[in-house]
């Protein structure tokens, strides 16, 4: 079966240089997003970044063809404005796509319902509200949320997992705020073939004019030490990088010691194929 998830985007929130800076650390990312696609897949957007329009156009158009809905569901993560900003892309000013299911948390459901410009792309019919209570059902492919510990000032975040023919293979997990205070953390990733996880910062000291506690994420060094084990037979990819962090550089060696221990540092265009 072909089936296989591209990344569409492996930068934090404001991608990589973000707006306001001369360059960021490595090659440009977009904002974290991916696509699950393939000839028996279904097509799936997980997270709807600022960035889109290019995301589509460099990694998507030219395997879809023209369609005002290209995708068969789109799944957000959570409330912050890298995750869900693309959604404006559904409405009536581009896309104008026909009753797409948006699966997200209740409480993110509620975010958008309540605000524009969002709320119009329901009230119009271009999305459809689908709340994670239970698992989205798209032919061989289910996807399922898990509530993952991150600042919830808009509301919840979800893990999204991605089981086909019911077996748990592809695991996202875009932001998280650190990996102690979710207990089963070691058990979710050793359930799935495939995790792509919270990279964002590389150190715990890596931007000396930002509080760490305005913006907890378990630093690479933290998250190679913790999964170091379960890296060996599984690919584990780290993401949502942020400009600063020195593991987006290939020749920096905080690179050279997640590739060692057999981590794989996301690029914009990545694609891992299912196998049984
Ligand atoms: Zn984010
Ligand atoms: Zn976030």
């Amino acid at each position: 079966m072909d089936i296989r998830l591209i990344i569409l985007g492996s930068g934090q929130d404001g991608g990589s240089p973000q707006v306001g800076t001369r360059g960021g650390v490595g090659p440009p990312r977009a904002a974290s997003s991916i696509a699950l696609t393939g000839e028996d897949a279904p097509r799936v957007l997980f997270d709807a970044s600022p960035d889109l329009r290019m995301q589509y156009a460099d990694h998507l158009a030219h395997r879809y063809p023209e369609s005002r809905s290209p995708f068969d569901a789109v799944c957000i993560t959570h409330g912050h404005m890298g995750h869900y900003a693309g959604l404006v892309h559904f409405g009536k000013e581009a896309m104008a796509s026909t009753s797409v299911p948006l699966y997200a948390d209740q409480t993110v459901l509620a975010l958008l319902n309540a605000n524009e410009p969002w709320k119009s792309l329901f009230t119009a019919g271009h999305l459809n509200a689908v709340a994670t209570d239970a698992p989205l059902e798209l032919g061989a492919v289910s996807v399922s949320a898990i509530r993952v510990p991150h600042r919830d000032e808009f509301g919840a975040t979800v893990a999204f997992s991605v089981a086909v023919n019911k077996r748990p293979w592809a695991l996202y997990v875009p932001d998280i705020d650190a990996w102690e205070p979710w207990d089963s953390a070691g058990d979710v990733v050793a359930m799935h073939r495939v995790c792509l996880l919270d990279a964002t910062f590389g150190t715990e000291d890596e931007l000396p004019d930002r509080e760490p506690s305005e913006m907890p994420h378990p630093p690479v060094t933290d998250t190679i030490e913790r999964f170091a084990d379960l890296a060996e037979g599984r690919t584990v990819v780290l993401t949502h990088l942020n400009h600063s962090n020195p593991v987006a550089d290939p020749s920096s060696e905080l690179h050279q010691r997640a590739v060692n221990a057999g981590f794989t540092v996301a690029h914009d265009g990545l694609e891992i194929a299912w196998a049984p």
